[in-house]
């Protein structure tokens, strides 16, 4: 997948605040594109077909696998997950950033296969206050707040492959780290190679004989 723009990973615990900073980043910036998954989950309440997902039944996923549509897939609590490849590709030749919002286990799959992948993962200050955003949500259980920092424990394992840690303390901080990061990663000497390439050439004019 070759790229003009960056692609880019955001990761973290249930409760850290991705979607508020991903909808931040859109709604600020007019470099970005979310990439918006297919899953063979149901959709929640309020949820909208081609807006969160796109869902799919079991059978339609695994044609979309067969046919390589898919960038990356993973299995997440029963359900399966994946990264339509034409939008990402498309968005990308158009020199946006696109945000893929994906658990660590496609995370991982992606940088493997394009290691130019950037890949950010959300953390809160500190393990009370995940709790405490966990609670304050309101909408589940103490169950199942119990398996989300569970689940917390072990992504934590991972986290030291992804690129960059992003603290959600303060949300505008937060948002414009994020942005500061990303625009830097354009700069980088490997992204730029035609650049440098004539540059070079031009200067080779200046070269004594
Ligand atoms: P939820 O069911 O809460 O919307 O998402 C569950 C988990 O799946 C979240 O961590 C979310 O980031 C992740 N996820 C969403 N889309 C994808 C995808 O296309 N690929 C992978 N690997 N994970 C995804």
């Amino acid at each position: 997948m070759k790229s003009k723009g960056v692609l880019l990973v955001i990761s973290g615990f249930a409760g850290t605040g991705k979607g508020t900073l991903v909808k931040a980043l859109l709604d600020r910036y007019d470099n970005y594109a979310l990439s918006v998954s297919a899953t063979t989950r149901q959709p929640r309440e309020g949820e909208q077909e081609g807006v969160h997902y796109f869902y799919k039944t079991k059978e339609e996923f695994q044609k979309m696998i067969e046919q390589g549509e898919l960038v990356e897939y993973a299995r997440y609590v029963g359900n399966y997950y994946g990264t339509p490849r034409a939008y990402v590709e498309e968005q990308l030749q158009k020199g946006k950033d696109v945000i893929l919002e994906i658990e660590i286990q496609g995370a991982l799959k992606i940088k493997e296969r394009f290691p130019d992948t950037l890949l950010l993962f959300l953390l809160p200050p500190d393990a009370d206050t995940l709790e405490a955003r966990l609670k304050g949500r309101g909408s589940e259980t103490e169950d199942v707040i119990a398996q989300r920092l569970a689940r917390a424990v072990e992504e934590s394992q991972y986290i030291d492959q992804y690129d960059y840690l992003i603290i959600n303390d303060v949300l505008e901080t937060c948002v414009e780290t994020t942005h500061q990061i990303i625009q830097a990663e354009h700069f980088r000497t490997y992204r730029n190679v035609e650049f440098l390439e004539s540059m070079k050439k031009d200067l080779s004019r200046f070269v004594c004989h």
